[in-house]
């Protein structure tokens, strides 16, 4: 299934459309990379509320962080079976960041200009080879505008806050159906009317609504047009 040549492939769409999962498999379908860009802006946010730097009303002190960005480090650790973990500093933060708290301050922070601007220019150095699959929000129209094949992934809202919340609660979460739902929403608004790269699909961009589908079509959809933008590549 795989080609010696290679591509950049752009996984799009709002919060907990299953782009991730989707991703994640076809990276390791076809041998390339998987990058979680949304773990990055995560992992930024851990740091900014473990540095105080985030206040009660969940906004950040721009400022603050944008100049203390030099003490950030991320990266991605590969585990034997194949999965990433997100570290940060060379800590394993990969449950820290997929908590409510983290995904209750994280827009507000992947707003902010001088931190999108650091970690797009960490994702491009991340490309340079090809044989990537990276999923995010910018990335088809921000991070590689000349990705080869770019998919934007989408289901209602109340299906991406169900999914959500039950992956929340089978890791033991505290958490209610609407928090979670208010939660996509209110990420969606602010990813949506941010002046910096907002949550658009590309023009070029591939649309899949996956509310009514499963885990495997989706795979099945993704391995077909991956296909056919190796052929017209
Ligand atoms: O993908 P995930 O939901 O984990 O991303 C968390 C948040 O990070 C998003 O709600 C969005 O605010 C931000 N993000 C972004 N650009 C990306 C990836 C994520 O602004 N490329």
């Amino acid at each position: 299934m795989s080609s010696d040549k290679k591509i950049i492939i752009a996984i799009d769409g709002y919060s907990s459309s299953g782009k991730s999962t989707m991703a994640r498999h076809l990276a390791s379908a076809i041998g390339y990379r998987y990058i979680d860009s949304g773990a990055m802006y995560r992992a930024v946010t851990l740091w900014a509320m473990r540095a105080g730097l985030i206040g009660d009303d969940l906004a950040p002190d721009a400022d603050a962080l944008v100049s203390r960005l030099g003490e950030i480090s991320i990266d991605f650790s590969v585990n034997p079976d194949g999965t990433q973990h997100t570290m940060l500093n060379g800590e394993d933060v990969e449950s820290a960041i997929r908590t409510l708290e983290v995904s209750d301050r994280v827009s507000p922070v992947a707003a902010i200009g001088g931190v999108r601007k650091a970690l797009t220019s960490m994702q491009r150095a991340m490309g340079v080879e090809k044989g990537i699959v990276m999923d995010g929000r910018d990335i088809g129209t921000a991070v590689f505008p000349q990705a080869e094949l770019k998919v934007f992934v989408d289901a209602s809202a109340e299906c991406r806050a169900e999914r959500r919340y039950k992956e929340l609660k089978a890791k033991g979460e505290d958490v209610t159906y609407e928090d979670v739902l208010n939660n996509v929403r209110t990420r969606d608004r602010i990813d949506e009317t941010r002046e910096e790269s907002p949550l658009r699909k590309a023009a070029d961009a591939v649309s899949l609504d996956n509310s009514a589908m499963s885990t495997d079509e989706q795979n099945e959809i993704l391995l077909g047009l991956y296909e056919k933008a190796i052929r017209n590549s």
